[in-house]
């Protein structure tokens, strides 16, 4: 872009008015889940003996015989053509990390020459994308292109616009999981039986524990044209360069602060549109950065969360369209100010209630709640690096071990009280349980503390997986990601831990001892194996990377290498013991993360090359000839020693952008060639190891340079969007 047009979609972005957003005369609980078909629509369109049918599908997960899915295809389809649906898809979440779609009108012949619409149960319950270009990690030739879409009916069907959109898992036609639904599922049915399992020891009556997910979705919003202005945005999602801002968050004055009008309409629409779509919204505010803002609903059971964060994520991109903006989803789209991340606040309950819900009332209950915590901490413990590896991404990579972010390691904060509870659990030699009653158990350092309190533990904003009150939140993971990826690991990890403790525990009571004496044995042991993942420090320290090092946890900070956690043999052996994963489907995915890694790089580099030899050197040089114009000019007004004498700054800018410009275009060159090498090894891990290693590193220290430009180039000649244009909107 021309620097003209750059001030003319500045100054237009700046006098931009809000939208007008219709004041909803309707409260929200009226319009709550307009578009979903749930429980209630299943209710009114089908006929009852289908319903109860579907309710047994939805809650005991039993499998659906094709007669009832005709059945709830055409009560569906009635309700959906209501709206004037007449298209379909199966809606999923492939390995891309985005969603995917495919398009079916309801249209079919009649047999006389016309057309009627048709919706059949089979239609409803699988297809066969031919979807060869999704990403299978080599599982899938793309001659045996088939794959299977088939519906997961824990999840209702949606309508948008004209389209019912049906939730799917995506499968290989030799049954392997090309996407991240499928083995959630499976996950969360693994850590269902284990825990419920383990439940009984307390209650007999607990027939499911559920896995629930509250995530908060990070984002930033910039407006549409200058976003338009800045190629790296366009393509990157995030700015490839750019000099800080005089003021961004400095003052601490966006967070929580008064929300501009037109983001306030933006996110007013959005709402409206989501709590229509079923997504129980709650939360909206500023976040820390300019122009950074965060939406929160109620949590829900983990499947239906992990939807409804995706279908939230193209909501927001559409929606800010409408408004002017471009939503953002990077994890860092701007340099120098905080990046966005999407904290997963993660619990299992039973239908009586939350098992990491402290304090009980009884012993018991407050035993149950130590066995949980302490074997959440013993997942953790365990594949602490896998966990690692479930959340990083060549975007995420940006965020994490920068200082305000999640640090590169994984540890868990738990809080005073319960590390309290904890040490006086491993310490005692007293089995009486009664040491672990209510009040006295929580409030071991603090007498009479008050119940509520405990739900504000006080806050380690450095901890990547801290204790809160009720659940634990996994605050590593990335604004844009699927939160599958790290629910998957979590909750599998979980049910590997209940599973081996219940082992444990039964050989024991087998061997004759008291039930609560041998849960506490096991556990007593459990909390000293884990101990090395508490951490209640500042996790952005130096001294605990080494600390950490020393404990034995993971501290590998190089992004491709976390991916390989995938493939360790403790990873292996708990994907296959809790049956979620195969080895070769473990294999396909890190192929496809590490593949998708690379890409990501490359795209970065060429973009970043472009706009360095076709926009940021030509400027400088065209800056840099005005400059030494005007200093023979002084030569032409001046003698030789005063022209030199008044010329000494035009002089030493036009010295520094000399340099700045040589190192930028030898270092492209650099670049250009660094990648050409690492193009030319055909091992995935190696390519994206050499891309972290020997591309990455060239953009950061090219932008240096770059950043250094705008700041000594005219203003009227610089071409891209600065920072302080695109991070304030009114
Ligand atoms: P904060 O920003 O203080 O961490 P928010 O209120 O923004 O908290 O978000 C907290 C999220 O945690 C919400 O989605 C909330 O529904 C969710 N949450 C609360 N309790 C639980 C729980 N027991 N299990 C899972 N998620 C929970
Ligand atoms: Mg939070």
């Amino acid at each position: 872009m021309s620097s003209a047009l750059r001030f003319q979609v500045v100054g237009e972005a700046f006098k931009k008015k809000p939208l007008e957003i219709p004041n909803s005369v309707e409260r929200p609980s009226a319009f709550f889940g307009k578009y979903v078909f749930n429980r209630q629509k299943m209710k009114e369109y089908l006929p009852a003996e289908v319903y109860e049918r579907m309710c047994d599908v939805m809650d005991n997960g039993t499998k659906l015989d094709l007669n009832t899915a005709d059945a709830v295809a055409a009560g569906m389809k009635k309700w959906a053509m209501e709206l004037g649906v007449t298209h379909c898809t199966h809606w999923f979440q492939p390995l891309t990390e985005g969603t995917a779609e495919k398009h079916d009108g309801f249209v079919e012949h009649d047999g006389k020459g016309g057309m009627i619409e048709e919706f059949a149960g089979k239609q409803l319950v699988q297809q066969e994308p031919d979807a060869s270009s999704f990403p299978s990690g080599g599982i899938r030739s793309t001659f045996e292109a088939r794959g299977y879409s088939a519906w997961d009916p824990a999840s209702p069907v949606f309508v948008i616009e004209d389209t019912l959109m049906i939730p799917t898992v995506f499968i290989s036609y030799t049954g392997e999981a090309l996407d991240y639904k499928a083995p959630l599922k499976k996950a969360l049915k693994a850590v269902d039986k284990a825990a419920t399992a383990v439940a009984r020891y307390f209650s007999d009556d607990v027939k499911k524990v559920t896995s629930n997910l509250g995530w908060e979705q990070e984002y930033f919003l910039v407006d549409e044209d200058l976003y338009a202005a800045r190629p790296d945005l366009l393509m990157t999602g995030r700015t490839l360069m750019g000099h800080d801002s005089a003021k961004n968050q400095q003052m601490d004055d966006h967070y929580f602060g008064a929300i501009p009008r037109r983001v306030a309409a933006f996110m007013k629409d959005l709402e409206i549109q989501a709590l229509e779509l079923g997504i129980p919204c709650k939360t909206r505010h500023n976040e820390v950065a300019p122009n950074q803002f965060e939406l929160a609903p109620i949590f829900e059971e983990t499947n239906l969360a992990v939807d409804h964060n995706m279908l939230l994520i193209s909501l927001m991109r559409n929606v800010a369209r409408k408004h002017g903006f471009r939503c953002l989803l990077h994890e860092k789209p701007f340099a120098g100010i905080n990046g966005s991340g999407k904290h997963c606040n993660w619990s299992l309950s039973t239908d009586t209630g939350i098992l990491l819900h402290a304090p009980g009332k009884t012993p018991l209950e407050n035993l149950r709640f130590l066995t949980f915590i302490v074997e959440t901490l013993m997942a953790v413990y365990r594949h602490n690096g896998l966990l690692k590896g479930s959340i990083i991404s060549a975007t995420n990579a940006h965020r994490l071990g920068a200082n305000e972010a999640p640090p590169a390691i994984i540890s868990s904060f738990v809080g005073k009280q319960l590390t309290n509870l904890l040490t006086a659990l491993e310490e005692s030699e007293d089995d009486n349980l009664l040491n672990l009653s209510g009040k006295q158990a929580v409030s071991l350092d603090i007498p009479q503390i008050p119940e509520i309190l405990l739900d504000n533990t006080d806050r380690n904003r450095t901890s990547p997986f801290a204790f809160t009150g009720n659940r634990f939140e996994f605050r590593a993971v990335g604004s844009s990601a699927n939160c599958a990826a790290a629910m998957i690991v979590l909750n599998a990890a979980m049910a590997e831990a209940l599973m081996d403790f219940k082992t444990r525990v039964d050989v024991l009571i087998e061997g004759g001892m008291d039930k609560m004496k041998a849960i506490l044995k096991v556990l007593r042991d459990d909390i000293k194996t884990c101990k090395p993942i508490r951490f209640e420090g500042n996790g952005y320290s130096e001294e605990w990377k080494q600390e950490a090092a020393r404990r034995g946890l993971d501290i590998e900070d190089s992004a491709p290498k976390m991916f390989e956690q995938y493939l360790a043999p403790a990873s292996i052996e708990m994907f296959h013991k809790t049956g979620i994963l195969s080895e070769a489907e473990l294999y396909a995915r890190t192929e496809i993360k590490l593949e998708t890694y690379t890409k990501k790089i490359q795209i970065e580099a060429r973009i970043f090359g472009d706009l360095c030899l076709n926009h940021i050197i030509p400027v400088a040089t065209r800056y840099q000839s005005q400059l030494i114009d005007n200093v023979h000019k002084m030569k032409e007004i001046f003698s030789e020693e005063e022209a030199v004498e008044v010329s000494r700054n035009n002089l030493k800018l036009i010295r520094q952008i000399s340099e700045h410009s040589s190192f930028i275009t030898e270092n492209v060159q650099r670049l250009i060639d660094a990648r050409k090498v690492a193009n030319r090894i055909s091992d995935e891990l190696e390519k994206a190891v050499a891309y972290h290693d020997t591309v990455a590193p060239l953009l950061e220290s090219i932008r240096y340079h770059v950043d250094k430009l705008e700041l000594i180039v005219d203003d009227e000649l610089w071409p891209l969007p600065k920072y302080r244009e695109m991070l304030f909107i009114r």
